[in-house]
């Protein structure tokens, strides 16, 4: 539905209409607000070890963490870092912590020590709650004499806290403490449209509505319901997963499938013996299940939903994955960290169904608006017509913590969010993404932020200058490439470059290629042409 307004504004809403949102609950009691209906029924399971929780057991272990975090002294906006794959504590950290008012930030347990550290460092994390595999990585952030403590969710090294700390804890011990909508309860870092990594601040409001806006209303059951089996394969740690496999999950009731790590024979394995309903992934998982030869090894027919998100999705890619799949129904969600996640959703998936064109990645969710706005003039776009994808609603972040010129850069005075995405909707309500205006570089779904690589490249004392672009890849979508300009007398080679950026990263900012060049491409602001360096590029391969 499009309404146009006064100012000549073009604004998209949902085909369905709007919703009842309780947005006065606090995250915790929203996602166990129907547990009385599905308390004996599994709620988490194992994949690794199929273990099963329960929704009593799970509710019972997030408010035993709670009392344990308010013993250790952790309180009312208080950081807790996780550095956790997949587990279970993940989720009782995740839920006591909203409990009593702290706030969970999640790292990529592959980062590397420095990474890690900005992180806890940026958003002031008091408890790092990890594996004994990982602790190398934190303990000298316990050991700055800053009150940093660290848990270790297993066998944890001398000089480290266990988990039971918390979980022996008394669950009727957990403090009063007043939580308002407004009240930040989630901290995922993402590099936005532009610069470094930053911490979103995500409000129990806006994960509410976010959370409603896919699973609650008039429409229920719009993606999942209580008897469905969710593949819970994607980090937890990326808002994509938190919120849309785990959230959405606990809320309707349904069995969530956690795997620590995707491997596609596992995959299919489970999927068989737990009878999986639902599988969001991301495109490349959907391109390792188009190339596997052992699809029909197993009885997959339980997957009724097959959604893709978190990067672009080729038509092709869709089409030959959803015709292995006749039963099931394929869409696309589109999501951005900064927005809640979730801004667009395949309607597919609704009870009533709507008709999806591939290629496609939903139509704008329910309660909030959309508009396209041309990127040079801000003039709002009608229909079929490009331009930056804005969103606005009560899902969307507060802000970047700590960083009011960033924030401000991102929602507007209206408080419109910017995207960073080129888009436009068609007569159908349908949103297709087109172009990305912003820096951010997208490897299997996992950010890449450019200026976070040029830092990085700086600070060589061979390189005088650097600009990092992306460049698109079979299979990961795409990759940072580097364009270096060497200092006076160095003939730095490629491999250095490249090995100097390894050491320092997790896997994926790898730098794929480097171009050395004479001068970097500038605004006369100092702003790098980014776009000037990708036609370079394209034209290179061209040739
Ligand atoms: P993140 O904050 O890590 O979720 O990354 C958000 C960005 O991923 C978006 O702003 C888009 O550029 C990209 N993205 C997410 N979903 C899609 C999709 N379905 N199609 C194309 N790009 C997407």
């Amino acid at each position: 539905m499009a309404l146009q307004t006064k100012q000549e504004e073009f604004i998209f809403r949902s085909k369905l209409p709007d919703i009842y949102i309780p947005k006065h609950l606090p995250l915790h009691s929203y996602c166990f607000e129907n547990i009385s209906n599905v308390g004996s029924r599994p709620c988490l399971i194992n994949g690794s070890t199929g273990e099963v929780h329960t929704y009593y057991d799970v509710e019972l272990k997030a408010r035993k963490v709670a009392s344990g975090l308010n013993q250790l002294g952790i309180g009312k906006a208080d950081v807790v870092l996780l550095l956790l794959p997949n587990t279970p504590e993940f989720v009782f950290v995740f839920l006591g912590a909203s409990h009593i008012g702290a706030i969970t930030t999640a790292a990529n347990p592959f980062f590397t020590p420095a990474e890690i550290a900005k992180q806890a460092k940026g958003s002031n994390a008091k408890l790092i709650i990890t594996q004994a595999s990982y602790y190398d990585k934190v303990k000298d952030l316990a050991s700055e004499n800053n009150g940093v403590k660290i848990i270790c969710i297993d066998s944890p090294p001398q000089d480290c806290l266990h988990f039971s700390e918390l979980t022996k804890a008394d669950e009727h011990d957990i403090p009063q403490v007043n939580i308002s909508p407004d009240d930040v309860v989630a901290l995922p870092y993402s590099s936005g449209t532009t610069g470094l990594p930053k911490g979103v601040m995500l409000t129990h409001k806006g994960l509410v509505t976010s959370v409603a806006q896919q699973v609650d209303g008039e429409n229920p059951n719009l993606y999942f319901h209580s008897e469905d089996v969710i593949l819970c394969v994607l980090p937890l740690f990326h808002i994509y997963s938190l919120n849309s496999v785990l959230l959405c999950g606990l809320r309707v009731g349904a069995a969530i499938l956690i795997m620590q790590k995707f491997e596609i024979v596992s995959l299919l394995e489970l999927i068989q013996k737990h009878k999986v309903s639902v599988m969001p992934i991301v495109p490349p998982i959907v391109l390792a299940i188009s190339k596997s030869p052992d699809l029909h090894k197993y009885d997959l027919s339980s997957i009724r939903i097959l959604k893709s998100g978190g990067a672009p999705l080729g038509k092709e890619l869709e089409e030959t994955v959803g015709a292995k799949f006749p039963n099931a129904k394929f869409g696309q969600g589109y999501g951005m960290t900064e927005a809640g996640p979730v801004l667009a959703m395949c309607l597919a998936f609704a009870k009533t169904p709507f008709d999806v064109k591939s290629g496609a990645c939903g139509t704008v969710v329910r309660n909030a608006e959309m508009k396209i706005v041309d990127p040079e003039t801000g003039a709002s776009l009608p229909r079929n017509k490009p331009g930056e994808i804005c969103i606005r609603g009560d899902q969307i972040m507060k802000g970047y913590i700590n960083d009011p010129n960033a924030t401000a850069a991102t929602i507007d005075k209206e408080g419109w969010l910017h995207t960073g995405d080129i888009g436009l909707i068609d007569v159908d309500d349908e949103l297709f993404i087109v172009d990305r205006l912003k820096e951010l570089i997208k490897y299997k779904g996992f950010q890449v932020a450019p200026a976070e690589l040029e830092a990085l490249l700086l600070t060589h004392p061979n390189i005088s200058d650097a600009a990092v672009v992306s460049m698109k890849d079979d299979q990961a979508g795409e990759v940072p490439v580097a364009f270096v300009v060497r200092s006076n007398g160095s003939n730095i080679t490629e491999d250095e470059v490249k090995q100097f950026v390894s050491k320092q990263v997790v896997f994926y900012k790898r730098i794929n290629r480097v171009f050395f060049i004479e001068a970097i491409p500038k605004a006369p602001s100092g702003k790098i042409l980014r776009k000037n360096l990708r036609e370079k590029l394209a034209a290179d391969f061209s040739k």
